[in-house]
């Protein structure tokens, strides 16, 4: 599922700073977001932007252009006072003003309602960090539409999933912030891709040298059953290196049955990673899911990368036995992103 990053939201709540006299704190879905204080009330209707949104220059968003001539604004996350502020809130009222202007040039069907994404009709783009060209490569085509792209959504933009997963059995990893690698071997064929590209082979490229370096070839063609690894490749030149290692890695977070258009359980990834020598992403605890909170869980998700001064990304979640979630509109599984990491980082 895309990310909404401009969509129609509730504010849940409203609570005071301490110490703050012109700003207060609006929930929205399971985002705190620092607005004016008095400027809305529990139930409003806002537009609410997700961190990494790329806002334009436009008569509404003037007031984040101050001192700058710059004509695009990237929202990160950030502190007041001590309370975090991720995304951005403005009144429901530009949307008429918007809308009036383009009805102009042609009608534009859009629901008033609660989620309804107006990120297109605001020109919202997203904020990506570049690949660096080692992992890039050459691509021989796209990521083949019969594996699943890997992309893990986040909590506090579907804090609902916590209703769906109560009282399951969960296993949490951690979140590793290299680039996604996919390896695969179907029809007769041997491929590895980055996100969303099949890459040519080169011995330049950082993940064809993973295959190598793991005998990936070898190990997956030598199964019965078509399969595609999907792992986070890390180390020198790849992200900040954040694990600080000395060479690359892969460790594997899913592995997709392509034939049968499932991913292993838990206990059967484990088991097929010890059988073909594969390193798994860390498993840092099974546990039982009972009423958690988005707080809980972002408490839980803070901490160092093992043997390092650096903050970690996150943590993963899934269900030990693999479920469809209504909520996410697809596999269960969720990231929460540590906030030290991305006010350590700047994200
Ligand atoms: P966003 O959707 O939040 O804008 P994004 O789509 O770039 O961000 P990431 O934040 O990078 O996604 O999160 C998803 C990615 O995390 C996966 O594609 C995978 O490569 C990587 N990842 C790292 N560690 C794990 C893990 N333990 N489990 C699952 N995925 C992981
Ligand atoms: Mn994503």
């Amino acid at each position: 599922m895309d990310r909404k990053l401009a969509s129609i939201q509730k504010i849940e709540a409203i609570k005071p700073i301490p110490d703050a006299d012109k700003i207060e704190m609006a929930r929205v879905l399971g985002w705190e977001c620092v607005v004016e204080k008095g400027k809305y009330k529990s139930g409003d209707l806002v537009i609410y932007f997700e961190v990494d949104s790329l806002i334009p220059r436009v008569f509404w968003s003037e007031f984040l252009f101050k001192n700058t001539d710059k004509q695009e604004y990237r929202l990160r996350t950030m502190t007041f006072r001590g309370q975090i502020s991720q995304g951005l809130i403005v009144p429901f009222s530009i949307l008429d003003e918007i809308l009036h202007e383009n009805l102009k040039d042609e009608a534009i069907h859009f629901e008033r309602n609660i989620g309804t994404d107006v990120s297109a009709l605001l020109k919202i783009k997203k904020y990506e960090p570049v690949i660096p060209a080692v992992i890039s490569g050459e691509a021989v085509g796209l990521l083949p539409s019969y594996i699943p792209k890997t992309d893990e959504m986040r909590i506090q933009s579907f804090p609902d999933v916590l209703k769906e997963i109560d009282g399951e059995e969960v296993y949490i990893t951690t979140k590793l912030d290299g680039t996604s690698m996919t390896t695969y071997f179907f029809e007769g064929h041997f491929g590895v891709c980055s996100r969303n590209l099949e890459l040519k082979e080169n011995a330049r490229n950082t993940l064809w040298n993973i295959v190598k370096d793991y005998n990936l070839k070898e190990k997956l063609c030598s199964l019965t059953g078509c399969f595609a690894i999907q792992g986070e490749a890390v180390g020198p030149g790849i992200a900040k290196n954040h694990l600080n290692l000395k060479k690359h890695g892969w460790f594997v977070f899913s592995v997709f049955n392509i034939k049968e258009g499932i991913y292993l359980d838990y206990l059967s990834l484990i088991k097929f990673c010890r059988d073909l020598e594969l390193p798994t992403v860390p498993v840092e605890e099974i546990t039982i899911a009972k009423d958690w909170s988005v707080e809980q869980l972002l408490e839980r998700a803070k901490g160092l990368y093992e043997g390092t001064t650096h903050q970690k990304e996150g943590i993963v979640l899934r269900p030990v036995l693999e479920k469809y979630s209504q909520t996410l509109k697809g596999r269960m599984s969720f990231k929460v992103i540590n906030n030290d990491y991305l006010l350590s980082t700047g994200n």
